[in-house]
């Protein structure tokens, strides 16, 4: 993909080597600081948020992991250009979500995670959070090589995002408890598979608007979509993020969603709600 020297999005957060737990260490500092926070009507989270951190400066910086971070970055800004238009086509605005880049784990308004999560959105707070050092264990571990299989994770992430906007995620809990764990499970799949519909989506604009796919780009978001069918979803909007127990979708299922996207570049087509799901 050719990315070089384009456009970086504003929206990351990096949170590298903060750790992600209470800054202050927790017990007795943290719990004096609510008390006064509860006092002065502050969130005490905020104060927490804000307390100095001593690690943040002694992390020495990684040129790879830097430029993984400037890789996140053009492609996120490409999913606001995208996004941005497709919703102003529709005269709707679309809200651009934050990616927060973190080690190890990280506080989210899903709780707490770690960086064995994987990659994850969170609707509350509306932020997707890589830990960069997942996508070494792509090409690693999942055997997903090159720089559009990262960029079809993102893609992928940020399409939780606008499923967000849509309102569809909020439908897909609502269903939580209200039907059997099958067809919660089942609903989860449509969302997961939607998702890399949407990440086929920007991989069309990437072509045909940007011109910035290269030979072999789509191939690997292909591996890609085929080798990883282990993201997190959050499942419950007031709860933590839970090492999901559902399936994503069969590889098959999920390349077959991603191309759809790539070939038609229609948001229209992207109904894996609306069809049987055995035909999915
Ligand atoms: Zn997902």
């Amino acid at each position: 993909m050719k990315w070089s020297g384009r456009r970086e999005s504003g929206n990351v957060e990096d949170r590298r080597g903060r750790g992600g737990r209470m800054v202050v260490g927790g017990g007795l500092g943290a719990i004096v600081i609510v008390v006064i926070a509860t006092l002065f009507g502050v969130d005490p989270r905020q104060m927490l948020e804000l307390a100095p951190t001593t690690q943040q400066d002694s992390v020495p910086v990684d040129p790879h992991q830097e430029e993984l971070k400037r890789f996140v970055s053009v492609v996120l800004a490409d999913t606001e250009d995208i996004w941005g238009e497709i919703f102003a086509r529709q005269g709707a605005t679309y809200q651009k979500p934050w990616v927060v880049l973190f080690t190890e784990q990280v506080e989210s308004a899903c709780g707490f995670a770690s960086a064995a999560s994987g990659p994850f959105y969170c609707p509350p707070d509306q932020k997707v959070y890589m830990d960069l050092s997942f996508f070494d264990e792509l090409q690693s571990r999942f055997g997903a090589q090159g720089d559009f299989a990262i960029a079809y994770v993102v893609a992928h992430e940020v399409g939780h995002h606008v499923q967000n906007q849509m309102g569809l995620t909020d439908k897909v809990h609502a269903m939580q408890g209200q039907v059997s764990p099958e067809e919660y499970n089942r609903m989860s799949v449509r969302l997961e598979l939607q998702a890399d519909f949407l990440a086929g989506v920007w991989a069309h604009y990437a072509q045909n608007s940007l011109d910035v796919v290269e030979p072999g780009d789509f191939e690997e978001a292909i591996a890609a979509a085929g080798a990883v069918g282990d993201d997190r979803i959050q499942r419950e909007t007031s709860g933590r993020v839970i090492p999901d127990a559902f399936t994503h979708g069969t590889s098959a299922q999920r390349i077959a969603w991603f191309q759809r996207g790539f070939t038609t570049g229609d948001v229209s087509q992207g109904d894996t709600f609306g069809i049987d799901y055995d035909d999915l």
